[in-house]
């Protein structure tokens, strides 16, 4: 590893210094040859002068090609005209590993960087999303930590649905039919008689066909689970959490949020006191602006769209019909009790969460409603066999988060290497 990086030359004026990266852009003036070299902290200017570089390093500047590993010895000079205020003279130039041709180009279309993604990652747009995720995902450990829960790492392989039928990835496990997980909450709900409140960070699969700007087949899962927990007090834990990411964000990543044109103050001063509107409310206002939907029916992309537009901050849209939400889900009435979390700004849906059903008798007569075998949920009954307690739990999707906070076009910039019904490569 490296002693120090880019980030650090600030602090070296004057001194000379050892730098190992990349060459992200080259210019050649007769005998200078300018190299701005590429770390994982950020660029910087390097000169290469004829008269201050033996003889080979000067040719290694002259031919070497973009995005070829390098070696550059040199003293770090004040310059006004850096874009950092900074430059290194260089004393020595080497190529550790060439780069013929690298195939990324100011025209490359979207699909093709998608098809060379491994090589796509070096680019400042990738690296400063996956600085801002990593970013995002630290900060809800911290809050989770900061609260008292406990992480827990549930299964991926499962053998019964979480959310239904209809998005689940089966593969043959050993004669027996399996499935990849499309949420941790059943195995999450087990682990609240353990740890009272619990939290994971998992992949969750959905065999989602809906080719949206914001489905994933593959993405990432922030889930928690909180014994004697109700409706309130679990929107009060996802307000916390969504507030404490994004004041976090706000305050350690303001150079990416500007890098996406976003205003750091917005996140770094964000309130948890966002606002909560009934599902009938939602319809109301799907409907007065154009849409035609009918009451009972669930929110899509183009409503949720419309639904967010005019909002400026997430909001909570409660009370959904009970028969277009999960079995587990606790009823009151006709509706369910749970909430989905709405980014504003024609984003949508970033979390889903409810208030469990803790009735043994409730579960079983929903279960078989849907045509689900009994058998295969007896563990999961088991648990309001036992000791069932009142309790809620949500799953926030991170890339639908860091889409959002960054506003990228496609869900699948926030990802490393996205899965989509029409992507597995590379
Ligand atoms: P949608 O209606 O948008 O498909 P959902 O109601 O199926 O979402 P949940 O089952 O409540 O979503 O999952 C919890 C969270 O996981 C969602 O709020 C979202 O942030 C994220 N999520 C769900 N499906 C996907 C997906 N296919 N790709 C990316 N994130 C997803
Ligand atoms: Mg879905």
């Amino acid at each position: 590893m490296k002693d120090y990086y880019v980030k650090d030359l600030k602090e070296k004026v004057g001194e000379e210094i050892d730098l190992k990266g990349w060459v992200y852009r080259k210019r050649r003036h007769g005998k200078l040859v300018f190299v701005v070299v590429r770390d994982s902290t950020g660029t910087v200017q390097t000169s290469i002068k004829k008269q201050n570089v033996p003889v080979e390093s000067f040719e290694a500047a002259k031919v070497v090609d973009i995005e070829a590993s390098i070696h550059v010895k040199g003293i770090v000079k004040e310059d006004a005209r850096a874009p950092d205020g900074i430059e290194v003279e260089c004393t020595e130039f080497l190529i550790i590993s060439p780069s013929p041709d690298f195939p990324i180009q100011e025209d490359t279309s979207s699909e093709a960087l998608l098809d060379i993604r491994h090589l796509t990652l070096r680019t400042t747009k990738a690296r400063n999303i996956m600085q801002v995720k990593n970013g995002v995902i630290q900060a809800a450990r911290d809050y989770f930590e900061e609260k008292g829960f406990n992480e827990v790492f549930p299964p991926i392989m499962v053998g019964v649905a979480g959310e239904g039928g209809g998005t689940l990835f089966s593969f043959d496990y050993f004669g027996q039919k399996a499935f990849l997980s499309q949420t941790a909450q059943l195995h999450l709900e087990a682990s609240i008689f353990m740890f009272e409140n619990v939290y994971s960070l998992t992949p969750s699969f959905r065999a989602e066909k809906s080719r949206t700007r914001r489905h994933l087949t593959e993405f990432g899962h922030i889930e928690a689970e909180m014994a004697w927990c109700d409706e309130e007090c679990n929107e009060k834990i996802e307000e916390e959490l969504v507030v404490y990411i994004c004041n976090k964000i706000g305050e350690k990543y303001s150079d990416e949020l500007r890098y996406f044109k976003q205003d750091p103050a917005y996140y770094h001063d964000m309130e948890p006191k966002f606002e909560r509107i009934t599902y009938d409310e939602a319809i109301s206002i799907i409907q007065g602006k154009g849409l035609n939907i009918e009451f009972g029916s669930d929110l899509g992309y183009d409503e949720e769209k419309v639904l967010t537009e005019d909002f400026e901050y997430p909001f909570f849209v409660k009370n959904f019909p009970k028969d277009i939400k999960s079995f587990y889900m606790k009823q009151k009435g006709d509706r369910a009790i749970c909430a989905d979390l709405e980014a504003p700004g024609g984003y949508g849906e970033i979390i889903g969460g409810s208030q469990r059903e803790d009735n043994l008798d409730m579960i079983i007569e929903r279960l078989q409603k849907e045509g689900e075998d009994i058998k295969n949920y007896e563990w999961y009954l088991d648990l309001r066999r036992y000791g069932s307690v009142p309790h809620s739990g949500f799953g926030l999707g991170i890339e639908r988060l860091v889409r959002w906070m960054l506003k990228l076009e496609h869900i699948r910039d926030a990802c490393l290497f996205p899965r989509t019904p029409a992507r597995i490569y590379p």
